[in-house]
C-alpha cells in the first residue's frame, strides 16, 4: 500500500481514527519553532512490518490462544478492563496477533471524540469513570471487590485451557486471602468461629439510623461468606444524631467532645465500654477536630506561572498532608509506601469530574523498611464481611466489638485479641499493634496456604551466543553470583539451577556426588524436554561446590563459540518447565534479538525514521508468545526477570512481556561492553549485587480494598490480574511500584473519611507465609478548594505517566501526548473557574500544583514520549516500562532530575547523620541559564548522575575534589570521585553517597566536560530549555494559557 494512500486518509481534517486530531497541539501554536516532524503518515510504516507468528509446533502456537483466551485464567489488565471497561481506548489492548495492530484496533473502536481541531474534543482521560458501572455485575460497583464476578473464579475442575499435556496452573494464589476469593469455605478453614445471628451485637439505636441501609445492603452483595446477619443493624452511622460523623469514628470521640453522642449508642445488653481513663488519646483518634480550614491557605495561593520563575522548592517536594485530625494523621501510612493523587477525597464523582484531576493510588508495597512490626498470632482479625484486616482506623464500639472502616460491619473482637503482646496486658484491644500501626506484617497460619510454602528457587538462564560472549557480561554474572552465593535470600531448602542457550539449550546436572557439573545439550528446540529433571535444580547447600565449579568454568566454556543464533523462546519454555513444580524466579540474560524457534523476532525498527516519524509504531508486541508464556509462568508461580544487554534492537516491546505479566522486572544495559564501557560494567555489577541479595517474596498475591463507595478499576505495574482485582505476583521485590485508578461510585456524603488497605500475601525466602498490610485513611471533602488543596502533584504526575504509556500503546503516541497536555489544561481551567474567587490575568495554578505544567512538559520530553528527537525504539519502550513499574520516588527523579551547584558546598544547613555531615545545596531549575562556567553542577537523574564541569571552574574544586590540576586535565571518561583528604572532597563525596543511598540501584556518575559527548545526555534533561523539537517551559506555559482561556 502506498504512503499516499494513507496520507489521503490521514490528511488534515480527514482523520478517520478514533484519536482525535492528528496534529499535536504542541506542534501547532507558536510558529517557527522548528518542530515538526514532517508529514509522514501515521501508519506509513506498518505494512511491511508484519512479524512472523511463531510457527513452531510447540505448545505455544498462537492459534488456540487467539481463539478463546479463557477469561478466568488469562485475565490481563486489559481484559479485566473489558469486564469493567473504564477508559475505552486507553486500555492496553488484550492479546494481539502479530503484526501491526494500531489501525485495526482503532478502526474497530467507534470514534469517541470528534476530530475537529478545537480543544474540547482532544484526548483527555475521563478520570475514574468506568462507563458501565451501572450495568456491570455487582462486583463492579462494589468498593471492596471482595468477590470476583460470577464465573470468573478459576475453577480447578474445569477442563484445562492449556490443552493436552499441560498442567493447569495451580491458581492457588487466586483462592487465597488477602481476600477470600473463591472459597466461602474460609469460614471453616479460618480460625474464626462464626456465631449465631443473635450473637452479633447491634447498636441499640440502629432503628433511627438514616435510611442508608439500602446502600449498605448492596455493599454486601456478592460478598463471600455467610451474609452478615442483621446487616441493617450493623449499619453505618451509629451516632444517630450526627449522621455526618463517619461511622468509623462515631464512637471513638471522647465524651468530652461536643460531637459525642450523649448516650453510648450500643445495645444496653452489652457492658458499656469504659473509656480507658488513662489513655483517652490513644482510644480516640477522632474527627471531632476535623477542620478543613486548618489546611494552609498557602497551598491554594494563586501563582501566576508566567511571572513566577522560581517555583521549585529548595529541597525535595513533599506530599500534601491529608486534613485529618493530628491523632489520626499520625497513625496514617507512610506516603512513600501508599499515597493518593488526592489527599482529600471528593464526595462525589461529579465533583471529581469537575476538578479534572485523576484519582488513584500509588503503592510501593514491599519497600525495604527499617522498622516493620511483625505479629505472630493464630488469629488474624479481619472483617467478616469484606475481609479487611483490623487496622488503626476501625472503631471499637466496646471492648468486644469493632466496626470495619471499609464496610461498616460490626465484628466481634476475638478473645485472643484482648491480650496485648506488646504491653502484656489484657483488655485493651485498641492498643494491639495491629490497631496502632498502619503498616504491619503477619506471620500467616496454615489457612493462608494451599500448599506448603515453596522454597526459594533461582534459575539463571544465560545467553552464551557469540554476541553474548563478545559483550563479556558472562564473567560479571558468574563472578557476582560467586561473590553473593551465600547472600541469596533463602534457607536450607534453597534451590538453584542454570540453563545456557545459543542455537541449542544446555542444561547442567549438578547432582550431589558428581565430581563435576555435567552439561546436557538439547538440540531439538521445537519440542523442549527436560533431561534428568531431578538433578537440574539442586539444593544450594548440598551442591554448593558443584555450583561454584560451574560458575568458575562457564565463562571459559563458550569463549571460542561461533554460534550466533539465539533460541530464547525455547530456553524460556525450558525454564518454565523446570520451575513449574515449585515456582520460583528465572533470571534471564539476553544480548540479541531471538532468532530461532518459538518467539523468534525480526527487527521492526528503521533507524532512519527514529526522529522523523511523528507517531511511533511497534510499541506493542510483535507476537503474543512472550505474554502467553508469562501467563503460564504466573499460573505456576514463576516470575521471569529480564536483563537485556545489547546495543542492537532487541524488540523489548515483545520480550518485555515475559516479565511484565509474570511480575518480573526488566533491566536494560543498552551499551554494555566489558572493555568499551566501564561505567556500564560498574552499574551492571552494582545492580546485580542488589538484585541477587535484595529481599524477595514468592507466590504472592496483592489485593487493594477501599471503603464502600469507591471503586478501583485500572492497575499499573508488572503483574497479572486474576479474578477481577487480585494481583498475581509470582515474585514480589522491594523495588516494584504499582498504581491504580479509582472512581467514586456512590455519594460519600455521610462520610468524613475513607480508608484504603493493601494486603500483600507472600512466602518469604525462609519459607514463611506472611501478610503485609498497609492502611491509609483520607478525609472526604465537598468543595473544589479542598480537593485542590489535597492535590499531590507528584502522585498525579506518576499516575498520568502510567496512563499515558497505556494510551501510547492502545492508541498512539501523539494521542498520549495530547492527553498529557490536556490534563494540565483541564485542571488549571477547573481551578480558575471553580476555586479562584478573584480572576487575575496570567496562567494561574494553585501553589500545590505549580509544578504540574513543568512535570507534564518533562514527561513530554522523556524518552518514552518525546518526538522529533532520534530515540531508539528499545530505549523508548524501556522508559515506558520504567514509568509503569518504578516506585514514585525513583520515578520523579527520572522525570524531573534534581540539579545542584556543588563547587561551593558548605556545611551550612547540612544534614547531620551519625558521624556524617551531608551538605544540602539548593535544587536548581533545569535550565542552562542556571549553569555557569565558573561552577560545577551535579544532576541527579535517578539511574544516572552527571557532574558538569564549567570551563572556568575554580582550580580549587578541580584539584581538591577531582584531583586534577586544570580543566584540560579532566579525563574524557571519568566516573569516580577520587578519595582525597580535603574538606571539599569529603563534602562532595558525602553528598553524592547520600543521594545514592536513597535508591536501590546504583546510579553511575558521569563527569562531563563542556565538550564531552555525554553533554547531550546531560542537556536533554534540561527540560526548561527549548530544543529543536520541543518547546521551552515558557513557551509551553504560553501554550497552556492559550488553551485554558478558550
Ligand atoms: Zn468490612
Amino acid at each position: 500500500m502506498s504512503t499516499t494512500g494513507y496520507n489521503s486518509q490521514n490528511g488534515a481534517g480527514g482523520q478517520p481514527y478514533a484519536n482525535g486530531p492528528s496534529q499535536n497541539p504542541l506542534l501547532v501554536p507558536p510558529s517557527g519553532l522548528g518542530f515538526n516532524t514532517g508529514t509522514q503518515s501515521l501508519y506509513s510504516n506498518q505494512m511491511p512490518a508484519k512479524a512472523p507468528l511463531s510457527t513452531g509446533p510447540g505448545p505455544y502456537n498462537p492459534g488456540p490462544y487467539q481463539m478463546t483466551p479463557p477469561v478466568s485464567s488469562y485475565q490481563d489488565p486489559g481484559q479485566a478492563a473489558l469486564a469493567r471497561p473504564p477508559m475505552g481506548p486507553v486500555q492496553p489492548a488484550p492479546f494481539r496477533p502479530a503484526g501491526p495492530v494500531a489501525p485495526q484496533s482503532q478502526n474497530s473502536t467507534p470514534p469517541p471524540m470528534s476530530s475537529t481541531a478545537s480543544y474540547a474534543p482532544q484526548p483527555t482521560w475521563p478520570y475514574g469513570v468506568p462507563p458501565v458501572s451501572v450495568s456491570s455485575p455487582p462486583v463492579a460497583t462494589m468498593g471492596n471487590h471482595v468477590t470476583p464476578a460470577p464465573g470468573s473464579v478459576p475453577n480447578r475442575h474445569s477442563p484445562s485451557p492449556y490443552g493436552a499435556g499441560h498442567t493447569p496452573p495451580l491458581h492457588h494464589g487466586a483462592s487465597l486471602p488477602p481476600g477470600p476469593v473463591s472459597l466461602p469455605a474460609s469460614s471453616t478453614s479460618s480460625s474464626y468461629t462464626y456465631q449465631g445471628v443473635g450473637q452479633v451485637p447491634m447498636p441499640g439505636d440502629a432503628s433511627q439510623v438514616p435510611n442508608s441501609f439500602d446502600h449498605l445492603e448492596m455493599g454486601t452483595k456478592g460478598m463471600v461468606g455467610p451474609p452478615p446477619p442483621q446487616t441493617g443493624l450493623a449499619g453505618r452511622p451509629t451516632g444517630q444524631s450526627y449522621p455526618s460523623l463517619p461511622p468509623g469514628y462515631a464512637n471513638m470521640v471522647p465524651s468530652a467532645s461536643p460531637l459525642q453522642s450523649p448516650k453510648p449508642p450500643y445495645s444496653p445488653a452489652h457492658q458499656p465500654y469504659q473509656q480507658p481513663q488513662a489513655n483517652p488519646a490513644q482510644l480516640s483518634p477522632s474527627l471531632a477536630a476535623l477542620s478543613l480550614q486548618s489546611q494552609s491557605p498557602e497551598v491554594l495561593r494563586a501563582v501566576n506561572l508566567l511571572q513566577e520563575r522560581n517555583i521549585l522548592p529548595p529541597g525535595p517536594v513533599t506530599p500534601p498532608t491529608p486534613c485529618l485530625p493530628q491523632d489520626l494523621q499520625k497513625l496514617n501510612c507512610n506516603p512513600e509506601v501508599f499515597r493518593s493523587t488526592l489527599a482529600n477525597i471528593p464526595q462525589t464523582q461529579s465533583l471529581l469530574n469537575k476538578a479534572k484531576l485523576p484519582l488513584g493510588l500509588l503503592l510501593h508495597p514491599f519497600k525495604d523498611l527499617s522498622q516493620l512490626p511483625v505479629v505472630t498470632s493464630s488469629t488474624i482479625v479481619r472483617c467478616r464481611s469484606c475481609r479487611t484486616y483490623i487496622n488503626p482506623f476501625v472503631s471499637f464500639l466496646d471492648q468486644r466489638r469493632w466496626k470495619c472502616n471499609l464496610c461498616y460491619r460490626v465484628n466481634d473482637v476475638p478473645e485472643e485479641f484482648m491480650y496485648n503482646p506488646v504491653s502484656r496486658s489484657y483488655g485493651e484491644p485498641h492498643k494491639r499493634p495491629e490497631v496502632q500501626n498502619p503498616t504491619i506484617e503477619f506471620i500467616a497460619p496454615s489457612e493462608y496456604m494451599l500448599r506448603p510454602p515453596q522454597p526459594a528457587v533461582y534459575l539463571f538462564v544465560l545467553d552464551v551466543s557469540h554476541n553474548a560472549v563478545e559483550t563479556g557480561y558472562l564473567d560479571v554474572v558468574c563472578q557476582s553470583l560467586l561473590d553473593n552465593l551465600s547472600s541469596l535470600p533463602g534457607d536450607t531448602r534453597t534451590k538453584i539451577g542454570f540453563i545456557t542457550f545459543d542455537s541449542t539449550i544446555h542444561f547442567y546436572n549438578l547432582q550431589e556426588g558428581l565430581s563435576q557439573p555435567q552439561m546436557l545439550i538439547v538440540s531439538d528446540i521445537d519440542d523442549i524436554f527436560i533431561p534428568t529433571p531431578d538433578s537440574l535444580l539442586v539444593n544450594l547447600n548440598d551442591c554448593k561446590e558443584l555450583v561454584q565449579d560451574l560458575l568458575k568454568g562457564l565463562p571459559q566454556m563458550f569463549k571460542k563459540t561461533m554460534e550466533t543464533q539465539s533460541a530464547l523462546g525455547p530456553a524460556l519454555q525450558a525454564a518454565f518447565k523446570l520451575l513449574s513444580p515449585t515456582g520460583g524466579r528465572a533470571s534471564v540474560f539476553q544480548t540479541q534479538l531471538p532468532t530461532l524457534g518459538v518467539g523468534a523476532l525480526k527487527s521492526r525498527e528503521d533507524p532512519n525514521q527514529r526522529a522523523s516519524l511523528k507517531d511511533i509504531q511497534h510499541l506493542s508486541p510483535a507476537t503474543d508468545f512472550y505474554k502467553k508464556l508469562a501467563l503460564d509462568c504466573s499460573g505456576q508461580q514463576v516470575a521471569v526477570d529480564l536483563f537485556l544487554l545489547s546495543g542492537q534492537y532487541c524488540d523489548l516491546a515483545s520480550l518485555g512481556c515475559i516479565s511484565r505479566y509474570s511480575a518480573g522486572s526488566v533491566h536494560y544495559y543498552p551499551s554494555y561492553h566489558h572493555q568499551h564501557n566501564l561505567a556500564e560494567v560498574e552499574r551492571f555489577q552494582k545492580d546485580l549485587k542488589r538484585y541477587l541479595t535484595r529481599k524477595i517474596g514468592f507466590e504472592a498475591v496483592m489485593r487493594i480494598r477501599c471503603t464502600k463507595g469507591l471503586s478501583i478499576h485500572t492497575f499499573h505495574g508488572n503483574f497479572f490480574v486474576r479474578s477481577t482485582d487480585l494481583l498475581s505476583l509470582p515474585n514480589v521485590n522491594p523495588d516494584a511500584g504499582f498504581a491504580v485508578q479509582m472512581s467514586i461510585e456512590e455519594n460519600l456524603m455521610d462520610l468524613q473519611a475513607v480508608s484504603f488497605q493493601a494486603a500483600l500475601l507472600y512466602t518469604s525466602s525462609k519459607g514463611e507465609r506472611r501478610i503485609r498490610v498497609h492502611t491509609m485513611c483520607l478525609p472526604v471533602v465537598n468543595s473544589m478548594a479542598d480537593i485542590f488543596a489535597g492535590a499531590d502533584v507528584q502522585a498525579i504526575t506518576g499516575l498520568l505517566a502510567s496512563m499515558a504509556v497505556d494510551r501510547s500503546v492502545s492508541a498512539s503516541l501523539s494521542d498520549a501526548r495530547d492527553a498529557l497536555t490536556n490534563a494540565a489544561v483541564d485542571s488549571l481551567s477547573a481551578y480558575r473557574s471553580s476555586v479562584l474567587t478573584v480572576q487575575q490575568p496570567g496562567l494561574l495554578a494553585p501553589s500545590c500544583l505549580r509544578l504540574f505544567p513543568l512535570y507534564i512538559l518533562a514527561l513530554l520530553k522523556q524518552k518514552a514520549f518525546r518526538t522529533g528527537t532520534s530515540t531508539r525504539l528499545d530505549d523508548r519502550v524501556f522508559a515506558m516500562f520504567q514509568l509503569k513499574y518504578q516506585p514514585l520516588s525513583y520515578l520523579m527523579l527520572m522525570i524531573h532530575p534534581a540539579l545542584y551547584r556543588v563547587d561551593d558546598l558548605t556545611d551550612e544547613g547540612a544534614l547531620n547523620l551519625t558521624e556524617r555531615t551531608i551538605p544540602q545545596p539548593k535544587v536548581l531549575q533545569l535550565s542552562v541559564e542556571k549553569l555557569n562556567r565558573e561552577g560545577a553542577f551535579l544532576m541527579d537523574a535517578g539511574s544516572a548522575m552527571f557532574l558538569w564541569i564549567g570551563r572556568n571552574c575554580s582550580l580549587s574544586f578541580l584539584s581538591q575534589v577531582l584531583g586534577v590540576p586544570s580543566y584540560a586535565a579532566v579525563p574524557q571518561s571519568m566516573n569516580q570521585l577520587p578519595e582525597l583528604d580535603t574538606a571539599e572532597s569529603v563534602r562532595t563525596r558525602a553528598f553524592v553517597g547520600w543521594l545514592r543511598e536513597q535508591r536501590p540501584f546504583f546510579p553511575v556518575l558521569h563527569i562531563v566536560r563542556e565538550e564531552s559527548q555525554l553533554k547531550v545526555a546531560f542537556m536533554q534533561n534540561m527540560v526548561e530549555d527549548r530544543t529543536e523539537s520541543a518547546l521551552s517551559y515558557y513557551e509551553y506555559l504560553l501554550h497552556l494559557q492559550q488553551q485554558t482561556s478558550k
